[in-house]
């Protein structure tokens, strides 16, 4: 079912974004070769790079971006050529169109009149023990007081695109913060000073073609950060696990709590506004793979060999068994057994997600930790369970992942029809 996203309204920024939105809505264009030629001849590369060359040619070489990301333990298996899952049409498709991106932003960029240099300079920053450490920026604006700037292109998707800009910029989940302040640092290094770096963020999903620019200051500790990951990451040992999983809770409808709720642990109450408990966060007993390792290619091989993939709500995440003790044995099945009964007698269980942010592009694929007819029953049960209105209703509808949306369409009409009913 096509639903409409109404467009955001963003704010024209004064450095790069607001200038090439103009130079698009403009009327009046010429081709300028210079800028064709040049943006051709990147594209080559890049054509030539992503689509053409083994991937594998980055073992044993250092770079920024090998430890931008918060794990000292990935950056040492990729240094050392580690099995990994294997590489999906879906994952390469996307390093190149987020390749062309790149060069299509810069290109309009120039177009638009913005001063811009060095797309993919070789740079290098200092490491501790005096190695020159590879650093490619997206490119160097500078304005017309003479200020460079470092330059990363990002494209994301919608979700993505919409949190920053209601935070007003990216934070560091995923690396990009620490791997803009490396480059700066590069830049310094190579004599041209930078204070901040600007991120051209194009929406790829629903706003598809949506522009927007943050202006993100140089971190020292972000770059202190970089070199303590390197170290660690070139002991003779390979790292450990640097994250935590976290346990698991269940969501339990209604007053009473039973008593194999305490299985794992004792249960939290849920209180509305009046004081009323209306349900309880249980814990399964099972734990939850921490975000970072959700998206590694190093997890199913290395990392966290028994945790199977489930949905929750429209994210991929992995889960490890509960591990079998005596007290769960002898109170019977918990919360845990009750994981593929979708309704329990007190209304419905739901995973209760950690809050995280949302990975730059990932939609929901169902997987093998639960059958489809599971995976669509767990999003029948949202629409049970969900607060008891024609809106939230509708909202919960909307969430459902568009591929089994038909399957839960019945359901959606049968609960919109139980409120005529209470009426
Ligand atoms: S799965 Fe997690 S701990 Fe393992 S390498 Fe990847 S990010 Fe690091």
């Amino acid at each position: 079912m096509p639903t409409f996203t109404p467009p955001l309204a963003i704010e024209k920024p004064t450095l790069i974004s607001g200038k090439i939105i103009d130079y698009l809505e403009a009327h009046d264009k010429r081709v300028d070769d210079g800028i064709l030629t040049d943006t051709v001849k990147r594209m080559r590369q890049v054509i030539t790079r992503d689509l053409m060359q083994p991937r594998d040619t980055r073992i044993g070489k250092e770079s920024n971006t090998l430890y931008t990301g918060a794990c000292a333990r990935k950056a040492r298996l990729t240094f050392d050529g580690a099995e990994r899952e294997p590489l999906r049409a879906r994952t390469l498709l996307k390093f190149l169109l987020g390749d062309l991106v790149e060069l299509s932003v810069l290109a309009m960029a120039r177009l638009a009149g913005c001063h811009i240099e060095d797309n993919n300079i070789d740079l290098t920053v200092t490491g501790e023990d005096g190695v020159l450490v590879p650093v490619h920026p997206d490119g160097r604006y500078v304005d017309e007081q003479g200020q460079s700037y470092n330059i990363e292109i990002k494209s994301c998707d919608s979700r993505t695109f919409d949190t920053w800009l209601e935070q007003g910029g990216l934070d560091d989940t995923w690396g990009y913060l620490g791997q803009a302040s490396v480059e700066i640092q590069a830049w310094r290094e190579a004599g041209v000073p930078v204070e901040a770096t600007i991120f051209i963020a194009v929406s790829t999903g629903s706003r598809q073609g949506s522009i927007a620019e943050f202006i993100m200051p140089y971190k020292e500790q972000l770059v202190i950060g970089w070199h303590e990951r390197r170290l660690a990451a070139r002991q003779d040992a390979v790292p450990a696990i640097p994250f935590q999983g976290q346990p698991e809770m269940a969501f339990m409808r209604g007053k009473a709590c039973d008593a194999d709720w305490f299985v794992h642990g004792e249960p939290t109450p849920r209180v509305n506004e009046k004081g009323a408990t209306y349900g309880w966060d249980v814990m399964t007993g099972r734990t939850v793979v921490p975000l970072q390792c959700s998206y590694c290619d190093y997890r199913a091989k290395h990392c966290w060999q028994e945790a199977v993939m489930e949905i929750d709500g429209t994210k991929p995440v992995w889960v490890l068994p509960a591990q079998p003790d005596t007290a769960a044995e002898d109170a019977g099945p918990g919360p845990s057994g009750l994981k593929d009964a979708s309704v329990t007698k007190n209304g419905g269980m739901v995973r209760v997600p950690a809050e995280a942010p949302a990975p730059p592009d990932d939609p929901p694929v169902p997987g093998h930790g639960e059958t489809m007819e599971q995976y669509v029953e767990r999003h029948r049960v949202t629409l049970r369970v969900c607060e008891r209105t024609g809106q939230a209703i509708t909202h919960t509808f909307n969430a459902i992942p568009e591929e089994i949306r038909q399957e839960c369409f019945s359901e959606y009409q049968k609960q919109l029809q139980s409120l005529n009913r209470k009426k």
